[in-house]
């Protein structure tokens, strides 16, 4: 009796599926693509040995290592060939990136300062910073770096330890060599991370990353690892994944080697006189805080600039032009950007730096006022045509506003005769490009 019924329940559903495996669909479209760019892969994998052979890795450690790896396609940002390779199949309309990632609006400043998310950073800083207080002076004295300063970055970058990171970081890592964005930079990351595994710190099923490669409770690439990570709790490994004292520490020797300077703030807010020239913003117009002084810049709330310290050299840094706050920095701020290489990134960190250390409001004196958004590919065009047709130096032609941009942007408002922002509005990035 209960065969039959089986039998014409397994018939039943085979006659439900089977219309859905014949059907040549996306689906089918999808897997015969990413099986192409696989074998591509592959190859490439096989092609890498020279550059590891070079760094030291063993046949046996890349042969190991490299064994069934696979590209993860879960991974966001990546640039898909189209087609796979050259006569083969074309990337599915499936797969391809939709229309925002195509173009990605730059963010307002103001979006990296949200006093709620500095509050509650600063508030469990503070406890990490006594709770770990004996080993932070110990990195002070060893490394000259802040304690305040190495909490801050933990928190910025995992949360103090606790922001999952998912990724097995070898695959990841090799993803972005092949599939990324920067693939020169994950190419030589990639032989970093068979350099680490071989030189057994961390077993391949715990050496997690986030999606772009970075390690453990720092955010490490491989290449930092090596560089930087050091053993601090003295157990013999260096372990920055799962020992707090051995990420603090490596931080603090990753900030210390790249040229923190000791017993320097990062930077100070600042008030600017009236009708300041913003085109003197930027690394490359660093001056002595004395004679900024004399320009007539102060601190913000009637606070002076340390008398012993007035020979320092400073630069400003005015993330959203005249059209927000300003800052006169240290080099050590350069040295914040050598973590993550963003004005806001650095700014961020020293505030709440300030704020776990010296108890400073979440809130900058200088207000953050609205500005225009745009796409990056506007902002791109309106680059272009600082750089082609007035001379002026941007930098990297990027689609995003560096200190060199909103340089050049004031260069432009001046000789135009509009009002100097330092910072791109509607109204003259579309004059601008309307008169090309
Ligand atoms: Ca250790």
């Amino acid at each position: 009796m209960g065969v039959p019924i089986r039998i014409a329940l397994i018939a039943f559903a085979a006659a439900l599926l089977l219309p859905l495996l014949a059907q040549p669909g996306a689906a089918d479209e999808a897997s015969d693509y990413k099986r192409a760019v696989e074998q591509q892969f592959q190859a490439w994998l096989q092609a890498r040995w020279p550059e590891a052979e070079a760094e030291g890795i063993s046949r046996e450690t890349f042969e190991r290592e490299v064994k069934g790896l696979t590209l993860d396609w879960s991974l966001p940002h990546l640039v898909l060939p189209d087609p796979a390779y050259l006569g083969g199949p074309r990337l599915p309309a499936s797969m391809k990136p939709k229309a925002p990632e195509r173009q990605p609006e730059f963010d307002s400043p103001s979006r990296y300062f949200k006093t709620s998310s500095l509050n509650a950073l600063a508030a469990q800083g503070k406890t990490q910073y006594h709770q770990y207080k004996t080993v932070l002076s110990e990195i002070e004295k060893r490394y000259q770096v802040s304690g305040a300063i190495i909490v801050a970055i933990w928190g910025r970058e995992t949360n103090f330890g606790t922001v999952s990171i998912p990724n097995d970081a070898l695959r990841s890592i090799a993803t972005q060599a092949f599939l990324g964005r920067r693939p020169e930079v994950f190419r030589k990351e990639f032989v970093s991370a068979l350099k680490v595994l071989q030189d057994g710190h961390i077993a391949r099923d715990q050496m997690r990353s986030s999606w772009a490669g970075a390690m453990g409770h720092p955010q490490f690439l491989p290449s930092d690892f090596l560089e930087y990570a050091v053993d601090m709790d003295q157990d013999g490994k260096r372990d920055i994944w799962d020992s707090v004292p051995d990420a603090l520490a490596s931080a603090g020797n990753s900030l210390h080697s790249q040229g923190w300077i000791a017993d320097q703030e990062w930077g100070y807010e600042i008030e600017l006189p009236a009708n300041f020239d913003c085109t003197l913003q930027g690394p490359d117009k660093a001056r002595s805080f004395g004679d900024w002084t004399d320009l007539g810049i102060t601190r913000v709330k009637g606070r002076s600039l340390p008398e012993e310290k007035l020979d320092n050299q400073g630069f400003l840094v005015l993330p959203a032009g005249m059209k927000g706050p300003a800052f006169l920095v240290t080099e050590n701020f350069s040295v914040l950007k050598k973590y993550n290489n963003s004005d806001v990134y650095a700014l961020f960190v020293g505030k709440v730096a300030d704020m776990i250390e010296y108890g400073a409001p979440a809130d900058f004196v200088g207000a953050w006022q609205p500005v225009d958004r745009f796409t990056r590919d506007r902002m791109l065009e309106f680059q272009k045509v600082l750089v082609n047709r007035h001379g002026y130096d941007v930098g990297n032609v990027d689609g995003l506003v560096g200190f060199k941009t909103r340089q050049a942007i004031g260069l432009y408002e001046k000789k135009v005769g509009a009002p100097l922002t330092c910072y791109p509005s509607q109204k003259i990035v579309n004059e601008a490009l309307a008169q090309q």
